[in-house]
């Protein structure tokens, strides 16, 4: 059996959408940034990157934190291969938190004037290292026998 609806009877009986300020879910959906499907959890709170894709490579795959430089003053300017340069600089160290999406905890990235020349540090040897060089800096101040 067919129900003939004349169009203005079905339209008084869809009752009106309510006021609502903000969208619909799947508005929001659409404008939430897309994350990569390798990324199955969510970034850690130091994770600077907001670039995360699918067409990251396997071993770019991973966090990062914002970068610093700091400053070698007490070092020959790259290493005395231009000291005699007006315009060297001292040397740099970069440092930066890093951990590839299936390892469990950050490494510490030191390199040497943002190149490939640097080192890996777990936590518990940057724990260790920060404990070794405060004991150097007492000793170096006469706070603490060597
Ligand atoms: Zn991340």
């Amino acid at each position: 059996m067919t129900i003939a609806v004349r169009p203005e009877e079905a339209i008084a009986d869809v009752p009106p959408a309510p006021l609502s300020s903000s969208p619909p879910i799947s508005e929001e959906w659409d404008d939430a940034p897309r994350r990569p499907a390798w990324l199955t959890g969510p970034c850690p709170s130091w994770c600077d990157r907001d670039d995360h894709s699918d067409a990251d490579k396997y071993d770019d795959r991973r966090h990062a934190s914002v970068y610093r430089l700091f400053t070698l003053t007490a070092a020959e300017p790259h290493d005395g291969h231009v000291a005699d340069d007006d315009d060297a600089e001292p040397p740099k160290l970069e440092i930066f938190l890093e951990q590839h999406y299936r390892e469990s905890e950050p490494r510490l990235w030191i390199a040497r004037d943002q190149t490939l020349h640097g080192w890996h540090l777990t936590i518990d040897e940057m724990r260790r290292l920060a404990d070794l060089l405060n004991t150097m800096v007492d000793v170096a101040e006469g706070r603490s026998r060597p």
